[in-house]
């Protein structure tokens, strides 16, 4: 496993977020710009934001002092860090787009969902040009990587995702049920890391437009994949079944 990527594994067992609705097996992912760059409705924690954020920061720095100089050796260092930084970074984010996808390969996976960037600017704020940079990037090489293995990706708008209760049966949302990397329901007391609530509200939210929308008429429902609903019957839409 590379450095920067565990999985939560008693999560996964015991939990298992995945569903149909109408043929479609859905992975949610939540996107960030710090601590994990993507955390899947799986429980795969991918990529890391801070260490992505740290080498962008330490390349402006360099790239600041050598401006100062103003020199023309200066210059051609400036281009130089740029390109190598450049380089970087996309190897990240393939990095990261790959594993995403092999995440959704390993779950039988259809559909991959994403927050779409306005979802982001709501939840995160004002993104810096390099955040923007990193959000669009990751989603277009998920995309195109999915879309060889046959898996369509989908952009939702998932307001309050990271505040409500990704627990079926409560679906509770408010401020305080976040604290940075902890969710901790405080209607029904689900406690979850924070992202990986996310990832699972991204792909609910994802289903239940589509069942807003009547597709698939009376047969459109979610159901959990045979044999992974949880004693709590944990991930059935809040919306009736089929
Ligand atoms: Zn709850």
């Amino acid at each position: 496993m590379r450095k920067g990527t565990y999985r939560l594994k008693t999560v996964k067992e015991r939990d298992e977020p995945q569903g149909e609705a109408e043929g479609r097996t859905v992975l949610g992912v939540d996107r960030n710009v710090d601590g994990y760059l993507a955390v899947t409705s799986s429980g795969a924690f991918i990529g890391n934001a801070d260490l992505f954020n740290h080498k962008r920061r330490e390349y402006e720095r360099r790239r600041g002092k050598l401006q100062q100089q103003g020199t023309r050796s200066a210059h051609l260092t400036i281009q130089s860090i740029g390109s190598r930084f450049a380089n970087w970074s996309d190897d990240y984010l393939h990095n990261v787009s790959k594993q995403v996808v092999a995440e959704a390969v390993a779950n039988d996976c259809d559909t991959i969902v994403l927050e779409d960037l306005a979802g982001i600017r709501e939840r995160i704020g004002d993104l810096s040009k390099f955040q923007q940079w990193a959000f669009s990037e990751l989603a277009r090489q998920i995309t195109y990587k999915a879309k060889a293995e046959g898996i369509t990706v989908e952009m939702v708008n998932p307001a309050y995702t990271s505040r409500q209760c990704s627990h079926t049966e409560c679906g509770f949302t408010h401020k305080q049920n976040r604290d940075g990397d902890e969710f901790v329901c405080q209607k029904c007391g689900k406690e979850l890391h924070s992202d990986y609530n996310a990832a699972r509200n991204i792909a609910a939210r994802y289903l239940q437009n589509r069942r807003k929308s009547g597709a698939g008429g009376a047969t459109n429902h979610l159901a959990l994949k045979s044999g992974t609903m949880n004693g709590s019957g944990d991930f059935t839409p809040t919306a009736s079944r089929g």
